[in-house]
């Protein structure tokens, strides 16, 4: 990023969170963030914050219509107020009216029939469509050019509802061709999240696949940076709402990110660091609230690589364990039960082996839109057929996350010293220079997380 006027010598992808844009004096400070640094050409919103939620529950398909317009009223009212205090200008306002007359629509019709997965991503994908109108019209209140583009013109994803995979090289053809050409002339703002598939339907990408969506735009116009504008100035030591003493980390390097993004720090989609890493794009989360703070640069290699980095966790981690007597001695079982997950697009983390067992962790975040069971009845069915199956629910996945974890001496000495009145219930190391992970029962984790960041790296 660079602080220069015009003309931008460099490319800038900024996305801004939920909290970030959830009111007019948030969405300002936004305004003058971007307005700051003229290489920020693109920006990406996610909805006002609480918005996605109402509308997954409305996805759910609310029967009691009472209930249901309370919903859309909670919604109308974020949004309203943005709108007044943006002087309610005529076209806006027409077209912030026509959003949620299609979330009045597309509810009213889940009510009927909820299982229409491409209605409930055109439902859920109203929340960006709404902010990101907003946004552009208050860049332009504040005197900059600046459009409202349909990221549907451009994020081109496959047909998967809810959890759709973007493909990289048609967004990348499609966005430089329609977009490139004026980014110059104007501030591009669109929505994060949505997509669309071939034929036009809306698409959604998971929850807080914003921050995916800001990587794969970065990365498919070719962008020298991605600015995550958040609510914590950069990315801590361990969450900062469940550990006081985290400290913000200055400098990681893509593959600690990346590691701390998958086991589970809010703060960054799962995704987001591959298309960074694709690309070579340089990464900063910030805190739009407070973007003099500073925050994290995330670069192919940091300047300082301790042991221990950080410390994650995952809530709501399901543990199922196959038996199956098939596997002594015998070939193919395990691409037999990977080919079963992967035809119900589950995808596995954790895995650890006995000689007639299989036990892994399957994940849910970053899962689908509407927060739907990833673990059906017609997956277990089909499990059942080639082996007997064991699901463990209320669990929690700790990653301890760093460098060279694999080949230092005394690390699971210092790791399990403080897990040693813990019920571990899974541990993996060893496939990655980078993680130590185990599973313990979620009623005991908070503790053992603040005990071992304060073992492992405080002081
Ligand atoms: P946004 O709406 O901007 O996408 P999120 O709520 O998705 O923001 O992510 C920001 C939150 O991530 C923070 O408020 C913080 O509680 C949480 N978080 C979890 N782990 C970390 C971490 N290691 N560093 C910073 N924030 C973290
Ligand atoms: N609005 C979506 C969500 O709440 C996407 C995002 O914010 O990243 O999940
Ligand atoms: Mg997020």
């Amino acid at each position: 990023m660079n602080t220069q006027s015009s003309p931008p010598v460099s490319l800038t992808v900024a996305k801004f969170g939920g909290t970030s844009v959830a009111d007019f004096s948030a969405m300002d400070r936004c305004a003058d963030i971007v307005l700051a640094d003229p290489s920020v050409r693109v920006v990406v919103v996610s909805a006002s914050s609480g918005v996605t939620n109402l509308l997954v529950a409305l996805s759910a398909g609310i029967a009691d219509s009472t209930q249901r317009l309370a919903l859309l009223g909670q919604i109308a009212e974020i949004q309203y107020r943005i709108l007044d205090a943006l002087g309610r200008p005529a076209e806006v306002a027409a077209s912030l009216d026509l959003l949620l007359t299609e979330m009045d629509k597309h509810s009213a019709a889940l009510a009927l029939q909820s299982n229409d997965a491409r209605r409930v991503d055109a439902l859920l994908s109203l929340g960006e469509q709404c902010s990101s109108l907003l946004f552009a019209e208050l860049l332009r209140q504040r005197g900059e050019p600046a459009r409202s583009r349909d990221a549907r013109e451009v994020m081109r994803t496959d047909h998967h509802h809810g959890r759709a995979t973007p493909q990289v090289a048609e967004l990348a053809q499609l966005a430089q061709g329609l977009w490139g050409p004026v980014l110059n002339e104007e501030r591009t703002v669109t929505q994060g999240f949505i997509g669309a598939d071939a034929e036009g339907n809306t698409t959604t990408l998971g929850r807080g696949g914003s921050d995916y969506s800001a990587a794969l735009l970065a990365e498919a116009l070719g962008a020298d940076n991605l600015a995550i504008w958040t609510d914590v100035d950069g990315i801590y030591s361990c969450d900062p709402r469940l550990v006081s003493a985290a400290r913000p980390i200055p400098e990681l390097s893509f593959d600690e990110a990346a590691e701390m993004a998958t086991f589970g720090a809010k703060v960054l989609h799962p995704a987001t660091i591959l298309p960074a890493v694709r690309s070579g794009c340089a990464v900063f989360v910030g805190c739009s609230r407070e973007p003099e703070k500073g925050g994290t640069w995330i670069r192919s290699r940091a300047q300082l690589a301790p042991v221990f980095r950080a410390i994650a966790l995952r809530r709501n981690q399901t543990l199922l364990t196959v038996h199956s007597l098939n596997m002594l001695h015998a070939q193919g079982f395990l691409a037999e039960l990977f080919a079963i997950l992967a035809r119900h697009r589950i995808s596995v983390d954790l895995i650890t082996t006995s000689e007639v067992s299989v036990a892994l962790t399957l994940d849910s975040t970053g899962s689908d839109s509407s927060g739907r069971e990833l673990l059906t009845e017609a997956l277990l069915e089909e499990l059942r057929q080639m082996c007997r199956v064991e699901v463990e629910t209320g669990l929690s996945l700790v990653a301890v996350i760093g460098n060279r974890i694999a080949n230092t001496a005394g690390i699971g000495k210092r790791v399990f010293e403080v897990l040693e009145d813990h019920n571990i219930r899974m541990i993996c190391q060893g496939a990655s220079p980078h993680n130590l992970c185990f599973l313990v029962g979620a009623e005991e984790v908070d503790s053992v997380v603040q005990q071992l960041h304060g073992r492992l790296l405080e002081g």
